[in-house]
């Protein structure tokens, strides 16, 4: 199994990159990918302790964009990107989501949170460089200053908590986020399709397949904790014969984050993992 959707301390994850490797490797992974948003910050750092333990690597991305009213993330996958490419194109969207954070956390101080400040979230990510700020960073001050759980804290700001602030123009088209993964060296897959026609509709799932398909996605995300088996069918049925890669991930942050995230339990196989490596050539 190799377990595509893997977040570090890099973005909102708890484990730094090479204890994703360690545990990979307890657990009988063949191969990850570090996924964090917006960033290719840990990626040097994952591909060094990926081959200290003997395990495949590939590197990944998940870039925040807007389609409409629907909030999308988009994975991208490369051997190597070219970070600055990368970086540059992301730029905006690491301002956008600062001024998100702000907004959020002004949100939490007038619904009785008074005591968080945005300084306590800059200093969180002060080791890294042109950070992206993201609800997550807001939501573990919450728990931190005022004790409340990780799930008291995300319901808060996550969408359709009291405190949440959807996407804003900052936020790249779905095109524009494939354009970008396929300008820095990657190809693009659609994450977690599943949340789309639970939060919306199947419809607004279709749709926004056709627009992504139109601007040369490469694959979509079918293996991943929020998809029942049901809807794994679904989507397989869909995409069968579709020449979209099927990819997989467990999408993992940390314990105690989500019900039923896990660990290195979704990914793709040796067969999945070659038809990505294809495509990376
Ligand atoms: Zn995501
Ligand atoms: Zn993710």
């Amino acid at each position: 199994m190799y377990d595509l959707h893997l977040h570090s301390t890099y973005s909102d994850g708890d484990w730094q990159p090479d204890k994703l490797l360690a545990e990979a490797t307890e657990r009988g992974l063949a191969g990850i990918a570090l996924t964090d948003h917006n960033g290719s910050w840990g990626l040097a750092e994952a591909a060094l302790s990926a081959a200290d333990h003997n395990l495949a690597f590939v590197e990944g991305v998940e870039v925040s964009a807007l389609h409409e009213h629907l909030d999308v993330h988009v994975l991208g996958y490369a051997r190597s990107f070219d970070r600055q490419v990368l970086s540059d194109g992301l730029a905006t969207t690491r301002q956008g989501s600062e001024a998100r954070a702000q907004e959020i956390l002004k949100l939490c101080q007038r619904a009785g949170y008074g005591d968080i400040r945005f300084e306590q979230v800059v200093a969180k990510r002060s080791a890294q460089e042109a950070p992206c700020y993201l609800s997550y960073d807001v939501a573990t001050l919450l728990t931190e200053v005022y004790g409340l759980s990780v799930r008291e804290a995300r319901s808060l700001t996550v969408t359709g908590g009291p405190c949440s602030v959807p996407y804003g123009e900052w936020a790249l088209s779905p095109g524009a986020a494939i354009d970008l993964i396929h300008a820095s060296g990657g190809v693009a897959v659609l994450a977690h399709p599943g949340t789309v026609a639970r939060d919306h509709s199947w419809e607004d799932f279709t749709d926004l397949l056709k627009v992504m398909r139109a601007s040369g996605l490469d694959g979509v995300e079918v293996y991943h904790p929020f998809h029942s088996a049901s809807l794994v069918r679904q989507l397989k049925s869909l995409l069968n014969h579709s020449g979209l890669l099927l990819t997989g991930g467990s999408d993992w942050h940390g314990y105690g984050r989500y019900d039923d995230f896990d660990f290195g339990r979704f990914g793709v196989d040796d067969k999945g993992w070659q038809q990505l490596q294809k495509l990376l050539q």
